[in-house]
């Protein structure tokens, strides 16, 4: 047995090496902008730093241009360039380790160069503040997915909604039914642009209305699976087999409650347990939402700590994937850096070899491990690359938005 596990141990370790990695949601950015680091040392941020990476075999990481909702007609495309700056001061402070990739060709020369290549993708469509020339100058700016929304309804399309506030109400996020005539042409102009549309965060209604309309494979590139972990952030089968039916790809988010029911559960009755505080303090404190929020916190650690699911559910999430949609539909988006409660044993970008190892010990090939790890992704881009190509002929979009 011991033998056996060893050259387990020992095909893993050489698959892992010679696969392209990809993760297509890592919040690096956002922590950088509130406490600079030089990503060369070790902890520069908690999930992410060149060292970890590199033992971790990373390939492509999207650094998330994540814009809060806090930012919605509050300044949020100079939000998404400030990030867009950092990721670039990155890049460029470490020219041997890091390289920018747009495409699917610059992943490849990255990994032949023995680089990181470094993606971005916004999160939060509100950060192209209703502007179709905004959303070009993003592409440009080297942006090659946008989440069509973040927890926030924007005025275009529905959020699944902040399901972390003890007052959490779906039906409050749902204003367009999906999304209005407008984001249906954001849509189309990311498939024109040859820009990755991403559904994670959004509306079951707006899933809906972007299957139908896209022109593109479409992605979730942080979202895991309803079936396994019954949360608004997750997928029914209906919608993984949509999206894979499109040729477009589910990366599994790795937050414990994302990935474990028990874990899941047990946050939405502590969030019950605090409502009643929650909403007096959000009475008092209606015009100071920075005082909210520490009020908050505050509250939150009075409270029982959550548990933290067992590393081994990214394989059962991963599983799932290829069971209802294909092989070809899954991939990881962990949500590192954004997510605070990673699940143990798999708490930072130094571990993806250990999901290697564990497929291969489930008796998947190592052709199927290989596509996790990053070949779905690659050839769903490349799908969207060609969409783009198949689109040359058409002229930018120039609808103007209008409120209603
Ligand atoms: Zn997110």
């Amino acid at each position: 047995m011991i033998a056996r596990a060893d050259e387990v141990a020992t095909r893993a370790k050489k698959l892992h090496a010679d696969a392209i990695v990809v993760d297509t949601h890592l919040d690096a950015p956002d922590q950088l902008a509130t406490k600079w680091a030089d990503v060369a040392t070790r902890g520069a941020t908690d999930h992410f730093d060149i060292p970890r990476a590199r033992e971790g075999g990373l390939t492509a990481p999207f650094f998330s241009i994540y814009v809060a909702a806090s930012y919605a007609d509050n300044g949020a495309a100079k939000r998404a360039l400030e990030l867009i700056d950092i990721t670039h001061r990155v890049v460029d402070g470490h020219p041997k380790d890091l390289t920018l990739a747009g495409s699917v060709a610059d992943v490849r020369a990255a990994k032949q160069a023995g680089k990181l290549a470094i993606l971005m993708g916004i999160e939060g469509g509100h950060a192209i503040e209703d502007s179709l020339a905004v959303l070009r100058e993003m592409y440009r700016a080297g942006v090659r997915y946008m989440t069509l929304t973040h927890t926030n309804t924007n005025h275009w399309a529905d959020s699944s909604g902040p399901f972390y506030e003890p007052d959490f109400d779906p039906k409050k996020s749902a204003l367009h039914d999906g999304l209005t005539a407008f984001g249906k042409d954001v849509v189309k102009e990311m498939n024109r642009l040859g820009m990755i549309v991403d559904i994670s965060h959004v509306s079951d209604a707006t899933i809906r209305d972007v299957l139908a309309i896209s022109r593109a494979p479409v992605m979730a590139s942080h979202s895991s699976c309803r079936a396994i972990s019954n949360m608004p952030r997750n997928l029914t089968d209906d919608q993984i087999k949509q999206i894979a039916a499109k040729g477009g790809v589910v990366m599994i988010n790795v937050g414990s409650g994302f990935l474990d029911q028990k874990v899941y559960d047990q946050f939405v009755a502590r969030m019950a347990k605090m409502k009643p505080e929650y909403l007096k303090l959000k009475a008092t404190y209606a015009k100071d939402p920075a005082r909210l929020r520490t009020e908050m916190q505050a509250l939150g650690k009075q409270m029982d700590k959550l548990p933290r699911a067992a590393w081994t559910k990214v394989v059962e999430h991963i599983e799932h994937v290829m069971t209802v949609g294909g092989e070809d539909a899954v991939g990881i988006g962990a949500d590192f850096d954004g997510i605070e409660d990673p699940p143990v044993g798999f708490e930072d970008v130094s571990l993806y070899p250990k999901l290697s190892e564990e497929l291969l010990r489930r008796g998947h090939s190592e052709a199927q491990v290989k596509k996790v790890l990053g070949e779905n992704f690659l050839a769903m881009f490349a799908r969207v690359e060609a969409a783009k190509a198949k689109l040359a002929g058409e002229p930018p979009l120039t609808t103007v938005y209008s409120p209603k």
